[in-house]
């Protein structure tokens, strides 16, 4: 039974998260950008502070200011200052311009008498008091914010946030990776691995349950092989009680179609048992190093060598393999090049793999009919038959390959299949050499 994610350890509960994580962020990095650029201060503080200084100064200097006064607190604000009164006009920094210059792009007021003027690039900020008093403080360069420095931490911090969310989600969906795998390795048959995710999410949850699926579709298939197999067995009996039934029969019409049925019933039983028996053998206990060459030869010398031609460039190669199951392999593809082909003759090459060495390739080719591209990879299945009723007339239940299949994969050997329709199919298969402390 599917558990149900706790809200917490969901998937979705997590992607919550992670946006108003990145979304505050993303806000934050957005208002520090902009306060900055536009001078206003990280959180609108400081366009209030040039009216205090301001203030300040004329508290200090008064309504009527002398020049050591103006020059002292210069000195001590470590800031310029200019002054007008309708009396005076004085200045700690020439390069100040006057009211008038400076009042025609006023860009905006922080109170009812004080501006910020923007010229060049450099803000002033400005305090008119009764009687025609005004100061004029510019912000020095040490106050102003680097628009470049801005720009680039802002480019940091959205590159971090940006990797920050690409690891997040990396992290939430890898899980998923494992799955198709997982799922692809059961589509082809293999249920001996299960989908390993540790988590507690919908992933987690996903794969226990395609674990159990699995588990159960393998049990399922194999009690379906061993009621099959059973049935087999069992067929036998009345089998043969029909065959000696039948000597009696006169009819010898009757009797050899009889004859012919049952004959095709017995291939049937014993293929489908042979097929079962050579699977549950323990493989590796039987595998012992052995001669290859010498194996194909021998299961060649039992066809007419006008038909099944041997060709090897190898005298001798050692693999570390159960010969009755590689025998089995070489005895089916044979057979099949045969059957398929009306009987043309059948090459078969043994030769040193190009790319290594240590591998050998026994290549088996005919000049039958052929297999179609996307037909290749289903020859392997139990029961598969391209052409059930083009093939009826050849005797055969599409087991041959798939036990084929099954002893490449527990030799970890290799199969190939190059066919052409019309003109003929070639198998290679491709084995290791036996290395005596690493078979
Ligand atoms: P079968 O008992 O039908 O021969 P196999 O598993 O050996 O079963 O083969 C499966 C199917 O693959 C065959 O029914 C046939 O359609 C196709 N096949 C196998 N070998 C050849 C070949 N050499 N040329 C053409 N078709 C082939």
């Amino acid at each position: 039974m599917q558990k149900k994610t706790k809200f917490r350890y969901s998937i979705f509960f997590k992607l919550i998260i992670l946006f108003i994580i990145f979304i505050v962020l993303v806000n934050i990095s957005i208002g520090f950008m902009f306060s900055h650029i536009l001078k206003k201060g990280p959180f609108g503080f400081s366009d209030r502070l040039p009216v205090l200084i301001n203030n300040y100064i004329v508290k200090q200097i008064g309504m009527h200011p002398d020049t050591v006064r103006i020059r002292d607190i210069t000195k001590e604000l470590e800031s310029n200052i200019r002054i007008e009164t309708p009396d005076m006009k004085w200045s700690s920094d020439e390069s100040i311009p006057d009211i008038n210059y400076l009042s025609k792009d006023a860009d905006f007021k922080t109170s009812e008498n004080s501006f910020i003027i923007r010229q060049k690039g450099r803000p002033y900020y400005i305090s008119k008091y009764k009687d025609g008093f005004i100061i004029i403080t510019p912000v020095m360069p040490r106050d102003l914010v680097n628009e470049t420095d801005v720009i680039i931490a802002v480019i940091i911090i959205f590159t971090l946030l940006a990797s920050l969310l690409y690891f997040s989600l990396r992290w939430i969906f890898g899980p998923i990776r494992k799955l198709s795998d997982g799922v692809a390795l059961i589509s082809e048959g293999n249920f001996n691995n299960n989908i390993d995710i540790d988590r507690k999410d919908e992933l987690g949850s996903l794969s226990d349950s395609i674990n159990e699926m699995k588990d159960n579709i393998s049990e399922m298939i194999k009690s379906k092989e061993s009621l099959l197999i059973d049935v087999s067995h069992e067929l036998r009996s009345p089998l043969t009680r029909i065959k000696l039934a039948n000597e009696f029969i006169e009819d010898k019409k009757i009797n050899s179609r009889i004859r012919e049925d049952v004959k095709e019933m017995e291939l049937m039983i014993s293929e489908l048992l042979d097929t079962y028996r050579m699977e549950n053998i323990n493989s590796v206990s039987n595998k012992e190093k052995t001669d290859l060459i010498k194996l194909v030869k021998g299961v060649v010398s039992k066809y007419d060598p006008q038909i099944v031609i041997l060709n090897s460039d190898v005298n001798e190669f050692p693999v570390f393999a159960e010969s009755r199951k590689m025998e089995t392999v070489f005895n089916n593809i044979i057979d099949n090049a045969i059957k398929y082909s009306d009987g043309k003759p059948v090459n078969i090459n043994i030769y040193r793999q190009s790319q290594d060495e240590n591998i050998i390739c026994v290549s088996i080719k005919d000049k039958g009919k052929g297999i179609d591209k996307n037909e290749i990879k289903k020859i392997f299945e139990p029961f598969y038959r391209i052409d059930k009723s083009r093939e009826k007339k050849i005797l055969g239940y599409g087991l041959g390959l798939s036990l084929v299949k099954k002893i490449i994969e527990e030799h970890k050997a290799q199969i190939e299949v190059k066919s052409t329709p019309g003109t003929g199919t070639e198998f290679i298969i491709s084995i290791p050499i036996f290395i005596q402390n690493n078979p």
